[in-house]
């Protein structure tokens, strides 16, 4: 069931861990006027810089904003300084306060009624056999991303108790507000100083992304002209009619409901307004820019031939960059992504390579001059009551980063970091 004697070791405490996180309401709530958006996000900081300390990682502490940092010091010499990040909120998407977490011993990857809410988990034929974390089902579990949180902390805990173990200087991020797209809005990545991160907030087992969909927001506002529809004739320009017109005519194929893999997309998510005004709110979606540039001006296009057709009506668009695809960052720096690699098959773990159909902090991060993909966490099916967690696909997720230590000490791994270049290929 676990994928190393070590990782089985780690299991317990990493379970502990996990078990008093979740029970925490850090739930992030958007538009928010500082940070944290919630106070329950500063509960668990406080908690989690507690336990660093007592761990023996001195300086950890929770700032104002909401952030822990924390370090763990190297074993060898001249190895470079790696950071570790994982958030500690969760979604607003779906119940988080009261989380009451449900240990499933030697889950049978069959059908689980809840208790609550009548939630039902499973099948999940691929964990049979597993310990696995459920909610009691009338909330979120939280394993997105107290999994990554509860691994990192067993990891560090681990390598902290044995200074035996070659390991480069650790810096640990705990972040708030990830779900409402806010991580690294306040992240200091001089003052972090590593060379390159890992952000645990990935799900299956061995995921490594490197790629996230490069994103922006559109905006359509239709302007008409209003009037009593009594003696409307030849006078009202009405802009409901007109949005409606612009939504039918975008591509039917070009929608979340009929892409996948590496195909981007036009989201309609909102459409509201009235016969004087109305507004199209739009996300576009794609892993190549150009092709992300041409879904914008598609929407672009198609409203202003919309709306020149209605003399009367005005219309203006707004296109608003999100987050880029953060491989054209990382790929500058190709030995990160080659020590996960590494350290994921010195864990018996075939890595996973698949662009996230979405974004990451890693990926604004990456933006922002710290290289930092993803892992997995073994976290599922998040941002609903029928989220749950493997046990021994957490415990391979910190095991993972106990070898992700010793792989940054390899002579190869300190050269590329430290000299702040990539690796020839
Ligand atoms: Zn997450």
């Amino acid at each position: 069931m676990f994928t190393s004697p070590l990782a089985e070791q780690l299991a317990p405490d990493l379970l502990e861990r996990f078990l008093r996180y979740v029970r925490v309401d850090t739930q992030s709530a958007r538009d928010r006027t500082q940070s944290p958006s919630t106070r329950g996000q500063l509960d668990l900081g406080r908690m989690l810089a507690d336990e660093l300390r007592a761990i023996g990682l001195a300086d950890a502490a929770l700032d104002e904003n909401g952030y822990v940092v924390a370090t763990l010091p190297a074993t060898v010499e001249d190895a470079p300084a790696i950071g570790l990040i994982a958030h500690v909120d969760t979604s607003p998407d779906a119940p988080g306060a009261g989380v009451e977490p449900i240990v499933h011993r030697g889950y049978d990857g069959g059908v689980i009624e809840l208790p609550r809410g009548g939630t039902r988990v499973g099948p999940h034929p691929s964990a049979a056999g597993h310990d696995i974390v459920t909610s009691s089902g009338d909330t979120l579990l939280g394993a997105d991303d107290k999994a990554g949180v509860a691994e990192i902390m067993a990891a560090v805990a681990y390598l902290a108790g044995h200074p035996g173990l070659p390991r480069p200087t650790l810096r640990i991020c705990f972040t708030p507000d990830e779900e409402i797209g806010q991580g690294p809005a306040l992240f200091d990545v001089e003052r972090f100083g590593a060379a390159g991160a890992y952000t645990l907030d990935g799900s299956s087992l061995g995921e490594l992304q490197d790629e996230t969909f490069s994103a922006a927001e559109v905006t359509v506002t239709i302007d008409g002209v209003d009037a009593h529809p009594g003696w409307a004739y030849g006078t009202l320009v009405n802009a409901t009619r007109l949005a409606g017109e612009i939504v039918a005519r975008l591509p039917a194929d070009l929608t979340p409901e009929r892409t996948r893999g590496r195909e981007g997309f036009i989201h309609v998510y909102e459409l509201a307004g009235s016969a004087g005004r109305s507004v199209i709110r739009a996300i576009v979606r794609d892993f190549d820019d150009d092709k992300l540039h041409a879904h914008a001006e598609l929407l672009r296009r198609t409203a202003e031939e919309v709306v020149a057709a209605a003399p009367g009506a005005r219309v203006a668009v707004g296109v608003e960059p999100q987050y880029p695809n953060m491989r054209r960052f990382i790929e500058r720096f190709p030995h990160v992504v080659t020590a996960a690699e590494r350290a994921l098959r010195a864990e018996g773990i075939e890595p996973v390579r698949k662009p996230i159909r979405g974004g990451t902090d890693g990926a604004q991060l990456s933006a922002m001059g710290l290289p930092t993909p993803n892992l997995f966490t073994g976290g599922h099916d998040y941002h609903s009551p029928r989220e749950w967690a493997s046990l021994p696909e957490m415990a391979a997720a910190a095991a993972t980063v106990v070898r992700l230590a010793e792989v940054w000490t390899q002579a190869e791994f300190r050269a590329a970091a430290l000299g702040a270049a990539p690796l020839p290929r």
